[in-house]
This record gives C-alpha cells, structure tokens and sequence, in this order.
C-alpha cells in the first residue's frame, strides 16, 4: 500500500487552497462541506468561486500566495494551473511538515484526495494511488449503483442504536449479529425504502429478541460453492461466507473462496478425498451439529451443489434431528459448470432431450446403475467422480446398446484456470484417459451433445487438434 487510507476530521479547521478556479473550487466545496475552516488565497476568483466565496463566508486572500499564508494551517490543496506557483505551495508546505495535495500532480503532493460516494455518515473513498484515477471513478460508479441514497438514513439509524446496543448486549459475537440482522433483514429494506419510523421499531423489537439473554442460538447454511471459479458463486453464497463464524469447508473449495470468508472465521478443512478419508461422514455430522450447538454460525461449504452428490441431505437431516435450523444455499453443479465452460449445451433440441446426472464412485455404484436405461439414445449422461471406473462405464454403455462411436467429453478441473477438456468418443474413453493422463476432479459427458462447443473458447496452440476429425481424442487447454 503506498499511500495510508484515512479519515480527517476538519472540523473547525484551518485548510488553505491556493487558486480561483473552477477546480479550486470543487476542492473548496468538499473542505467546506467537511466543515473545515476556509482560507483561499489567489489573486483573482472564477465568477462561480466569488459567489461561493460569498455565500459561505470564506476567507479569501485576493493576491499570490506567500508562504506564511499556511501559518495555523492544517492541511493544504493548491490548484492554480500555474505548475511553479503549485511546486513552490508544496515546497512551502514541506518545510511545514504540512500535508499538501496539488491537483493532479502526484511528485508535488504528500497526500491525494480518493473518488467519494458520499452516503453520509457511510462514505466510501476509493483510490489507485494515483496510479489509474479513470479505474478508481469507474469503481465509484459501481459503489454509488450499489449503495441505495437511502443508506445514509440507515447509518444515522445505527448511529442512534450504537451505545443502547453496547449496554444491552454483552457478547461482542452477538452484538455483531445484531448488527448483522439490523443490516441484513428488515430494517433495512424499511430504511431503504424511506420508511424510518417502521424501521426504528423495527431494530427496538431486534435488540429485545438480542437483549433476551438466553443460550445464543447457533445456525447452519449448507452452501455449494459452484465448480470452482470464484465469480459462479451466489451472492447468498458470498453473504454467509462474510458473515459465519466458521467455515467447514469441502477439499475442492479453492482458496480464492475461501478468501472472501470472513477475516476471523475459522476456517476448517473436512475433507474427503479419494484414498485419504480423514474425516467420515458422521465425524462431519457431528462437527457440524456440535458447532451449532456450541452458538455458532457455520457455513458448511460444499463443492458445486450441496445437493448434488455431497451427502448435503444426510447432514441437513443430522442438524435437523439435533433441532437446528439450517438453511441451504444452492450451488453450480459441476456438470453445469463444466458444460458451460466447455461451451457444451446438456440438452439439445436435435440430439438430446434428457440429461442425466450419475456417479460411479466405486465399483458396487457401478453395478448399481440401471444400464439400459442410461444406455438409451438422444441422452445426455454427466458422470461425476468416475475417472477411476471409465474402463466399466465405457463396457457397460457398450454392452447395454449405446454406439461406440457416440461423442465424449471429459472436462478436468472445470471453470479453473486449470480447466482441460478432452474429447473424443465413448469407445476410446479408457485410452483418452491413460494417453491424456486425466485425474479426478474431473466429469464425463457422454452424448451426441458432447461433441458440440469444441473449439469454444479454445487456445490457440490447440487449434490444430480442434479439427482432427471426430473420431479422434482432442485435448484443449481453454482458456477462461
Ligand atoms: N456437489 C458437487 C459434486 C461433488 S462430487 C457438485 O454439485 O458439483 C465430486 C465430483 O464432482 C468430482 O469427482 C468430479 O466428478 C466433480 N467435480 C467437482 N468439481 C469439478 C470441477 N471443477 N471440474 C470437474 N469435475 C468436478
């Protein structure tokens, strides 16, 4: 961080800008609002500069700036257009130990103004260092877009709860999960909504139901952390991520994920992966349930879709039994993720009308499969943890009636920079797998649609191979 962010507090104030023009100005607006008292010093004022000069009752020095102008000063803006009178302003300012911007002109200042979205009390400053000022605007766009005008009412609302807030509830983890409910839930879509009067009963009921006393009530949110990539998350998703205290987290939970948690929440790996099953099931179910029971708020973060093959529905049952609450938040399943980053559509008007989802995590899952069935034309099958049994899959489809020569694809480490696909067809399927040395994570999509989207997205190196015909393996490394 090059430059230290902060808030000054002008008030009372004596701030110095030296220049009249119109982008002295803007600076002299936003001292002035900040309460600070004004001094400008320039020979001559833009007609808009007089009048504010006036209406404000600012100090103005009508002449060039002389070095003892910032005597008692606080801090200093010059934005004369003139670069000797500015670089002498700073110099002066220096030797004062005074901190001093001069308007675009980062080696002649000792601190920079940051792009404001102004939803005061809650202001948002944001800077690039001086770096790219058109980023850090376009930045405040998305912010103030983000940010209803109403927000300030509702920190002026919380402002006004803050100390009655601190004497009735105690616990520091508690209080923030006033606040949580305060900013989350009801109250502020009353507030947003310009309906402060509902609004303020509103936090009073929040603060009796906190204030209560009683045992903290633990939670538990079940939530899919999509295939990967950190942009598939939901924004519920991102929400509980910000805001449990701990995080049970999948091994396939990448640490870009795990990095939007929130900064003190404990983060705990429960694992489960092939050859190395140091956490069964039940000891996840009983982490799980005895966390709630402790008070906690626990994500359990889960691979894709907490639904979708993740034995999201044995601990949902577990905390249920034990008299949680637990709330689930979807996620991108891998074979939706993967399909679409493979540019891979599951259905397909003219080959496809059904896709079906399936595992073939061990061999007893594999005989359990009914084979006719999955073996049936105009289908889309996405298996899911089945690199280790390809070999069975391939003979069983075969056996069962499904062409040899019907299009496969597998895709590794989807939605990753990572990403592989592999494609070829249902007959080489083993073969790909040893030639193209393919590792779990990874889903296998068989059907005519499997054939769609080569070359989507595809890295230039691998052009050439999109076009070897059909029948043959194809390795793309894609590009995300
Ligand atoms: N609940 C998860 C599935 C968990 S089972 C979901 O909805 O996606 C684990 C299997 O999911 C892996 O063996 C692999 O088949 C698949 N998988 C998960 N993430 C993947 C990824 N990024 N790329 C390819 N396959 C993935």
């Amino acid at each position: 961080m090059d430059y230290f962010p902060g808030f000054l507090s002008l008030e009372g104030r004596r701030c110095v800008v030296v220049g009249g023009g119109d982008v002295a100005l803007r600076k002299a607006r936003l001292l002035h609002s900040a309460g600070a008292a004004l001094s400008v010093i320039a020979p001559a004022t833009s007609p808009a500069f007089a009048e504010y000069i006036e209406r404000h009752g600012l100090f103005w020095t009508p002449r060039e700036f002389r070095a003892a102008d910032l005597d008692g000063a606080w801090l200093v803006v010059t934005a004369t257009g003139k670069p000797s009178v500015d670089r002498a302003v700073y110099a002066a300012s220096a030797e004062r130990q005074l901190f001093c911007n001069s308007v675009d002109d980062l080696a002649n200042s000792s601190y920079i103004t940051p792009a404001i979205v102004d939803r005061s009390p809650l202001v948002v400053a944001i800077s690039s260092g001086g770096a790219a000022p058109v980023l850090a605007r376009s930045v405040r766009e998305k912010i103030e877009l983000m940010l209803p005008t109403q927000f300030g009412r509702l920190a002026e609302l919380a402002a006004r709860w803050r100390e009655r807030a601190k004497e009735q509830i105690d616990s520091l983890a508690r209080r923030r999960r006033f606040w949580e409910s305060v900013f989350g839930g009801r109250v502020s879509d009353l507030a947003i909504g310009g309906r402060f009067d509902e609004a303020e009963r509103a936090v009073a009921d929040l603060l009796v139901d906190f204030t209560d006393g009683g045992p903290e009530s633990g939670k538990a949110w079940l939530v899919g952390a999509g295939p990967g990539d950190p942009d598939l998350l939901t924004v519920r998703a991102v929400q509980i991520l910000q805001s449990a205290d701990v995080i049970l987290h999948d091994r396939l939970v990448s640490d870009e994920i795990l990095a939007l948690a929130r900064r003190d929440a404990d983060l705990v790996p429960v694992g489960k992966s092939p050859g190395c099953a140091d956490y069964t099931q039940e000891a996840i179910n009983d982490k799980l349930v005895g966390l709630v029971r402790r008070g906690k708020h626990v994500c359990r973060l889960k691979g894709g879709d907490p639904f979708v093959f993740a034995r999201g529905g044995e601990e949902l049952e577990a905390l249920r039994d034990a008299g949680f609450a637990a709330e689930v938040v979807p996620g991108i399943t891998a074979a939706a993720g993967c399909a679409a980053a493979a540019g891979i559509p599951l259905t397909h008007r003219d080959a496809s009308q059904s896709v079906v989802f399936a595992t073939a995590h061990g061999k007893d899952s594999v005989d359990r499969l009914d084979w006719p069935s999955l073996a049936r034309d105009r289908q889309t099958l996405v298996f899911y943890m089945a690199v280790a049994r390809f070999d069975d899959l391939m003979n069983a489809l075969i056996a069962n009636g499904r062409a040899a020569d019907t299009p496969v694809a597998v895709v590794e480490r989807g939605t990753t920079p990572e990403q592989r696909v592999v494609r070829g067809t249902l007959g080489q399927l083993q073969m790909l797998k040893e030639a193209q040395r393919i590792e779990s994570p990874a889903i296998l999509i068989v059907g005519e649609v499997a054939a769609m989207g080569a070359g989507h997205l595809e890295a230039p190196e691998a052009a050439n191979a999109a076009t070897v015909p059909q029948a043959s393996p194809i390795c793309a490394k894609q590009i995300l």
